[in-house]
């Protein structure tokens, strides 16, 4: 399989390269186009420079050419590539080049020729240029130039040429490079950070959740990969402090009422009690209130490991409060409480049995938390919101205890709520239901008149 890094540097690089090539391409074309253009119109210039040389060498006073001059600035021009002939008005040769030395201008054209076809894959034809030579507004005679054409270069203009291709050539090279070895690097700055992902969620699966990527990448997908990395060790870390925290918790409460009953049983075996029928049934109510925590511990579990998945649905809040208060009433009427109704309709959509549960969690603690007196049910809807409350004209809890009544096993009164077979759940799960529907729940106190729960959803 072909790693990331090679995949990506590979796929940059070809990119560059391509692009790069494709430029120097143009670079070249355009420099080659531009150059011809220069090259023609100096060519123009000389042929227009070599015309007038030649008109300078015309003597009006014996109306001929100073041949001897002639010969020398023609042959010199024959050299650059230019073969010069010269006629009079009657047609009649003046001076021509190729009279004068055949040899020398067949051999500068094909010197030409080769160097434009070989070297510059140029293949082109000797073409003749016609020139008037005027003086003083006469005609005096004409000039014809032949030239390799319709363009040449001479060797100096080729080896520019050719220089600056190599140039080109090198620059082109050398930036391939350069992107070759930066595509490398960027490519390993984008990979780098994937396979430390990769490692730290290997530590995790090891069991290591103290693994943190603390490098703050600036790349967004990079950053949510390593946010990710880090919140699923940070979740994984938190799940396993609350389950030590369970289990050691549930070991606390288990191990008081276990060691009372091995006691009590053990005094009746060993003879030291008699086994009556009240001690039995006192041992009998510890196993129910045992089942009791056990079954609690169990709807705790549950509530806060599997992420609450909450089964919504539409329905009225004050029916359910009935409901539910209707269940409370011959368990209040027998402790002589009154339980008081103030519930207008209220629309919810929520999850049915786990606000249930919450009801019957706060109506339970009212019951159990007061001797005498009443129990109000209240529920008050507002617009985006809906409230339910649950007083009671009990015992209360001390200022130092509220803040604590809804965590795992916490009682405000041990003895008291031990005897009241209370394992301080009930909150707790009655929190736990809310918060998952995004609600809060409160609590208000003063020892010795009452309390007050309440909820928002
Ligand atoms: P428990 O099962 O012990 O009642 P809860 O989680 O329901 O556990 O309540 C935690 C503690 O909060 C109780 O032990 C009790 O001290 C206090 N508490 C809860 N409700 C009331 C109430 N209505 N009146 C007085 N104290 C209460």
């Amino acid at each position: 399989m072909i790693s990331l890094k090679k995949r990506l540097s590979l796929t940059y690089a070809v990119f560059i390269s391509i692009a790069l090539i494709v430029l120097t391409l143009i670079i070249n074309r355009f420099t080659v186009v531009m150059f011809s253009s220069l090259v023609r119109d100096n060519i123009r210039e000389r042929s227009e420079e070599i015309v007038r040389t030649i008109s300078g060498q015309y003597n009006p006073d014996t109306g001929e050419f100073d041949i001897l001059s002639l010969e020398a600035t023609g042959m010199h021009f024959t050299h650059e590539g230019y073969i010069v002939s010269i006629m009079d008005n009657q047609g009649g040769i003046v001076w021509d080049a190729r009279s004068c030395d055949m040899q020398q201008c067949v051999a500068v054209m094909r010197t030409i020729s080769d160097r434009m076809e070989n070297r510059f894959q140029f293949k082109g034809a000797i073409q003749t240029s016609i020139y008037p030579i005027s003086y003083w507004g006469g005609t005096v005679g004409t000039i014809n130039i032949e030239t390799y054409g319709p363009i040449f270069y001479s060797e100096t203009e080729l080896q520019f040429i050719s220089t600056l291709n190599r140039i080109l050539l090198a620059a082109g090279a050398a930036l391939t490079l350069v992107t070759v070895c930066l595509s490398i690097r960027f490519a390993g700055s984008i990979v780098r950070p994937i396979l430390k992902a990769g490692e730290a969620a290997r530590r995790i699966a090891g069991g290591d959740f103290s693994v943190r990527i603390n490098d703050g990448y600036k790349t967004r997908e990079l950053h949510e990969l390593s946010s990710s990395v880090n919140e699923l060790a940070m979740e994984l870390e938190e799940n396993e402090r609350r389950q030590k925290q369970l289990t050691s918790d549930i070991a606390h409460e288990l191990r008081t009422p276990l060691t009372c009953l091995q006691g009590n049983i053990e005094a009746m075996i060993d003879g030291i009690w008699q086994p009556t029928e009240e001690r039995l049934e006192s041992c009998h109510e510890e196993i129910i209130r045992l089942s009791k925590l056990v079954e609690d511990i169990d709807t705790l579990t549950a509530l806060e490991w599997d992420n609450m998945v909450l089964e919504r649905t539409d329905f009225d809040l004050a029916r359910l409060a009935l409901l539910v208060a209707e269940q409370f009433i011959p368990a209040a009427r027998q402790k002589g409480l009154r339980i008081i109704l103030d519930l207008k309709p209220s629309p919810l959509n929520a999850d049915y049995n786990r606000i249930k549960q919450v009801i019957i969690n706060l109506l339970s603690n009212a019951l159990k938390y007061t001797a005498s007196g009443t129990i109000t049910l209240r529920t008050a809807p507002a617009p985006g919101r809906t409230e339910l409350s649950v007083s009671d004209t009990g015992i209360g809890i001390a200022g130092e205890a509220l803040p604590h009544i809804f965590e795992r096993f916490y009682r405000a009164d041990k003895s008291r709520s031990r005897n009241t077979g209370g394992a301080g759940i009930g909150l707790t799960i009655a929190a736990a239901i809310v918060k998952a529907h995004g609600g809060k729940i409160e609590a208000e106190s003063e020892p010795g008149k009452g309390s007050v729960f309440r909820i928002v959803l």
